[in-house]
């Protein structure tokens, strides 16, 4: 009777790695006609400086379209396309687009695109990079690269050796989520970023507990230290903007000053800008 039950777990847990491995191919297949029938869509995050308020840049933030009131959101595509091997021509596909609108943008304000650490494994996003830009026409110090911190380098001389390759070119590289995964001191020393974004997870309590302030003043200490460009992410109140002023956070980005929004809001919201700041003047 046990041996049965045994087994009939056995056929269970064949069938579902079974299924797991088919909803796997299958969302292989759902990605790559995606991405034919164009079914990506860039929203735009504006980033602001905190001293003077000024518009600094936009995060380009991926969404996949379904049906005309459906989205993917990209923690549940990005990790299986970083699995499959897409991961790249997603890349391609968000890099060629950031790049077009921002040059379209006018003016010297950057996007910023998030790049996998998988795709440090190789040298070829050095070329792909250069490619776009030059391709697009945006100077390449208008573009910023940002990667994840919460997953290791598995060949960190490869990974520094690409962020040269890239730095060289003249696009910017932040450490994004810091303070959620691996990355030490020793990782801010390695690799050569120019700028570094607190994960939103420590604007939790902030500014309320004083645990919370003391991490994020912490962290800005430290990103000092290493002469980074520190953004704190996930700013949604008042509060937390103003106390991260005082810290002197050099950058803001989160639901209090702007969600992700499409182009066209995008670009209404960088006329308007600029509109003010011209009366202003
Ligand atoms: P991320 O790069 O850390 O992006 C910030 C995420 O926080 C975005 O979620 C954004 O919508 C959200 N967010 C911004 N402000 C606030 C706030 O005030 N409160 C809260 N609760 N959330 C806020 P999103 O767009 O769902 O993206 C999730 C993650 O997916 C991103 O995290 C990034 O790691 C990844 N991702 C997005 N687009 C791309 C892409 O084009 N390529 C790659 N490789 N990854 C991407
Ligand atoms: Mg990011
Ligand atoms: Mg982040
Ligand atoms: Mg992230």
């Amino acid at each position: 009777e046990a041996r049965e039950s045994g087994r009939n777990q056995w056929v269970w847990y064949a069938n579902e790695m079974a299924n797991l491995r088919e909803s796997k191919r299958d969302m292989a297949r759902r990605i790559e006609r995606a991405l034919k029938n164009d079914e990506f869509r860039l929203h735009y995050q504006p980033r602001y400086q905190l001293s003077g308020g000024q518009l600094a840049g936009a995060e380009a933030l991926i969404r996949w379209q379904t049906a005309p009131d459906q989205w993917i959101t990209p923690d549940r595509f990005i990790p299986l396309a970083e699995e499959n091997g897409l991961i790249a021509t997603i890349s391609d596909w968000v890099l060629k687009r950031a790049c077009e609108d921002a040059l379209a943008w006018g003016g010297d304000r950057y996007v910023s695109v998030n790049i996998s650490p998988i795709e440090f494994r190789t040298t070829d996003l050095v070329q792909r990079v250069a490619n776009v830009l030059k391709e697009s026409g945006l100077p390449a110090t208008r573009l910023e690269l940002e990667i994840t911190e919460n997953v290791t380098f598995e060949h960190p001389q490869q990974a520094l050796e690409v962020m040269q390759g890239l730095r060289s070119l003249g696009v910017r590289l932040t450490v994004d989520d810091f303070g959620t995964g691996y990355a030490a001191l020793g990782y801010l020393k390695t690799f050569p970023f120019n700028g570094l974004k607190i994960d939103r997870s420590w604007m939790k309590d902030f500014p309320e507990s004083q645990q919370a302030q003391s991490v994020v003043a912490g962290i800005i200490a430290l990103a000092r230290a290493f002469a980074l460009t520190i953004t704190a992410e996930g700013i949604e109140t008042e509060a937390q903007l103003n106390q991260l002023k005082i810290l002197s956070c050099e950058e803001g980005q989160g639901y209090f000053l702007g969600r992700p929004m499409p182009l066209a809001a995008f670009s209404t919201l960088l006329e308007r800008t600029t509109q003010n700041n011209r009366e202003q003047a």
